[in-house]
């Protein structure tokens, strides 16, 4: 029988969300959405020591933002398999008992070693010049656990209250396959596989079994994580393996890395790019230290998904901007590469570009009026429709709305002073004289259109003798303050008749020769 599709989102609270983990989040809700399968999330929160305050809410408002909503867990309400938070599974006592069942059936055990007992042999074996060293099938016989010591003993430990940790017990020279979607068939000897803690000395599940006994209870089918976990997975495989439940085991996908812009090494989240790694405003408790995210740096949702499905994926074609829908029917695990992905920082610009020019003028204008409320604070008010025509012009050079403010400011504001060096250039008797009879012209229009006005403008130029490129620039300083900017008969048509003939009247009064 084919096994229901449902993939889970495992992120453990320890810090903020970064891009890699909300990719792995996005490739699982994908996955999961074109099989009309199941996304969870589950929170796995075992490591007490690693725990972030605020960590968790980070996690659910990022995947929020992203728009990419488990239908399960934390925070999204809870499905057949509450609680979502492992600690709180804990209580359910499952860990214990699959740690016991491992133990029973021989391939677990009781190990006593204090942390110094632990050092000493670290040490003893890197004397011996061991490149890894670890607990394992040889160095386990020299220890302090249940294989090497008596029942009695053991017994006499266990009532004394001696703290122990549960171990796996790999194997020593065994092949251990298993196959990955993204990479194949792996094959690893069981002598680099370390035994593993399964169950720590405050009863606490670590990781490897945790993830397991959840992933088996709540009936996940495919387990997707980065690449740093593939070293681990052997050690799980036996884990299936020696619980009797490898038909349960979900298919496993391990994810290739983000690479830094340059290729060089992994993506870090303190990375200078110049664009965040963190999907919203990220503060760390710990360090102290802040994180710019993309929704405050005026990215929107659904550029920022698609930025990401293609760091790593190929969906084949030529492509590249892909709504959700889009992107959840091409998806596939086949098609994600082997290879680490590099972070283009001007190409995550450009989709968010992509994002903004498709808007219409009207949602801009929509987006663009709290920025212009706060900047303003109420004192120009503007109507819709003007509001609309600023974001028809100045979205074109624009790749954030948050860029429209600076380019727009002249619409809203009239200009007080103007750029010298096009008055250094172009400001002289002659060209004041045009400013002159441009303004009592256009005074005259019933019909002030750019087309209208800008007939106007060419009629007077000729009309003083003057080529239009020599006053053209002027012009547009007197009415904005700057030198460049979108098509000027187009700001003209826009700001109006009263406004433009009352800027350039200031001008002149400013700029008497
Ligand atoms: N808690 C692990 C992490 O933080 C989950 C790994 C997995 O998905 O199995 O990455």
């Amino acid at each position: 029988m084919e096994r229901r599709v449902r993939l889970r989102f495992a992120p453990s609270p320890t810090g903020g969300l970064h891009m890699g983990g909300v990719r792995t989040a996005l490739f699982c809700y994908l996955f999961a959405k074109k099989n009309n399968g199941d996304f969870i999330l589950r929170i796995e929160d075992t490591d007490q020591t690693r725990y972030v305050n605020g960590a968790e809410e980070y996690i659910i408002n990022a995947l929020k933002w992203c728009g990419i909503e488990p239908n399960e867990g934390v925070g999204f309400g809870d499905g057949p398999h509450a609680p979502y938070r492992q600690s709180e599974r804990k209580e359910l006592g499952i860990y214990k008992k699959y740690a016991e069942q491992l133990i029973a059936s021989g391939n677990a055990y009781y190990a006593f070693d204090t942390s110094e007992e632990l050092d000493a042999m670290r040490k003893r074996l890197e004397a011996a010049k061991v490149v890894a060293p670890q607990y394992n099938s040889v160095t386990r016989q020299t220890m302090r656990n249940s294989l090497t010591l008596s029942e009695d003993e053991v017994k006499k430990l266990m009532d004394a209250g001696t703290p122990y940790v549960i171990r796996l017990k790999v194997p020593r020279n065994e092949e251990i396959r298993f196959h990955d979607i993204i990479r194949g068939w792996v094959v690893v000897n069981s002598t680099q596989v370390d035994d593993k803690v399964l169950l720590k000395s405050d009863g606490m599940p670590t990781y490897h079994l945790a993830h397991i006994v959840d992933d088996i209870e709540m009936e996940i089918s495919h387990a997707v994580r980065g690449e740093e976990w593939l070293p681990s997975a052997p050690a799980h495989i036996l884990i299936y393996r020696y619980l009797g439940l490898e038909e349960k085991m979900p298919l496993l996908a391990h994810l290739p890395l983000i690479l830094k812009p340059d290729g060089n090494g992994k993506l870090s989240k303190r990375d200078k790019s110049g664009l965040p790694m963190f999907p919203l405003n990220w503060f760390d408790e710990r360090t102290k230290e802040s994180y710019v995210g993309y929704r405050e740096s005026g990215f929107f949702p659904e550029a920022f998904i698609n930025m990401l499905a293609l760091l790593g994926w190929n969906p084949g074609g030529n492509q590249e901007i892909m709504s959700k829908e889009e992107l959840i029917n091409l998806f596939s695990f086949e098609r994600v590469n082997k290879s680490g992905a590099k972070f283009d920082p001007e190409k995550t610009k450009w989709f968010n570009q992509q994002y903004l020019r498709a808007k219409s003028d009207s949602e801009l204008a929509t987006l663009f009026m709290p920025l212009l409320e706060e900047k303003l604070k109420g004192e120009s008010q503007k109507s819709k429709k003007f509001i609309e025509g600023v974001c028809r012009l100045v979205k074109e050079k624009a790749h954030f709305i948050t860029e429209f403010w600076d380019n727009a400011i002249y619409f809203f504001i009239a200009p007080t002073a103007y750029d010298a060096e096009v008055l250094k250039k172009r400001l002289n008797e002659q060209t004041i004289d045009f400013i002159k009879e441009v303004a009592t012209a256009f005074n005259g229009l019933n019909n002030f259109t750019a087309a209208e006005t800008e007939t106007t403008f060419k009629a007077t130029a000729e009309k003083l003798g003057l080529g239009a490129g020599q006053v053209m620039q002027l012009f547009r300083v007197s009415i904005s303050g700057v030198g460049g900017g979108p098509a000027l008969f187009e700001i003209v048509e826009l700001l109006g008749k009263d406004e433009i003939v009352s800027r350039l009247n200031t001008f002149m009064e400013k700029n008497k020769i």
